[in-house]
């Protein structure tokens, strides 16, 4: 990421931090949290010892700040600095480590780690509507992410089965769009079909390979699959290169910035690459304006330590 992205005044200034978040949430102007009044009933309150960026409703007579309601509430750190990370989130492909975080932020590993999960959970598509459409292409294909193998507990291990300490993760294509990928169970038709016949609109054309799990699939979509047993990889448009592309970026993601990712948390990992990938440059949308889509995704997403926790 070029250095000069950061110098811009949201990232160092706290007034301007808010002035850029203001404009991306309230494109119309302030909107009371309380009792939803809009611009004519709000003032701002500018007095020597107010915070940045305070309003007051004239309608509740309440007092607020672009923070509420949002991700940004219940956080004690500088708006400005929120930004950095969320920039830096956005614009790293393979992801930022809590590390890294931590360093920029001199702040604690703790505090580094709920940031970075808060923005995740907020980066989480809500899977509403299905992938695909009509003439358009959906690739499924699964693969397994796991912590190092020999710091897996050899209990778990034989619980499991299949492939030793690893977690399945199903990924969803829509070639030349928009990607969601999923932490399963096992890795079954019986488990796999309902995920497919809710996620995807049925009259797209659902490309896999031959494994077993796939094989009925023809019974609810129009279905092609490569035989890779058999050397094949690609027979005109039925491929799965989309989904291996994007699990490739997964993986050296997980691998190289995350020394651990724990079942529990696996799911909003997911959310990060997904939200990435699914608005990438090839789609047209930058650095900059992917870093605007995720904070425009905040409002109404506060998450508090407890839901973080919780939703593990
Ligand atoms: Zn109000």
């Amino acid at each position: 990421m070029a250095k000069s992205v950061l110098s811009a005044p949201q990232f160092h200034n706290e007034e301007a931090a808010f002035a850029y978040v203001e404009a991306l949430l309230w494109p119309n102007g302030p909107t009371c949290p309380h009792c939803g009044a809009t611009e004519e009933q709000i003032g701002r309150l500018q007095g020597k010892s107010s915070r940045i960026g305070l309003r007051k409703c004239y309608a509740c007579r309440g007092t607020f700040t672009v923070r509420m309601g949002t991700i940004f509430e219940d956080s004690h750190l500088a708006l400005h600095l929120w930004l950095q990370v969320i920039h830096l989130m956005c614009a790293s492909k393979k992801g930022v480590s809590t590390r890294q975080i931590q360093r920029m932020l001199q702040c604690s590993m703790k505090t580094a780690w709920f940031l970075t999960h808060r923005i995740r959970e907020a980066m989480k598509d809500g899977m509403i509507g299905p992938l695909g459409g009509e003439g358009m292409t959906v690739e499924a294909d699964e693969t397994y992410i796991g912590g190092r193998e020999k710091n897996r507990h050899r209990s778990e291990r034989a619980v499991r089965g299949g492939v030793a300490g690893k977690e399945p993760v199903l990924s969803l294509v829509e070639r030349n769009g928009r990607v969601r990928s999923m932490h399963i169970g096992r890795v079954t038709a019986e488990n796999l079909r309902p995920i497919l016949v809710a996620q995807i609109d049925d009259a797209s054309l659902l490309c896999t390979d031959e494994a077993a799990q796939y094989r009925r699939m023809g019974e609810d979509f129009r279905h092609e699959a490569v035989n890779h047993s058999a050397d094949e990889y690609v027979r005109g448009p039925f491929h799965t290169n989309s989904v291996e592309g994007f699990f490739s970026i997964l993986k050296r993601g997980i691998v190289g910035c995350y020394f651990h990712v724990s079942e529990a948390h696996l799911h909003r990992y997911l959310a990060e690459f997904d939200f990435r990938y699914s608005n990438r440059e090839k789609l047209g949308i930058d650095d900059a304006a992917r870093a605007n889509l995720a904070i425009k995704g905040f409002a109404g997403k506060r998450l508090t330590y407890e839901t973080t926790r919780f939703q593990a």
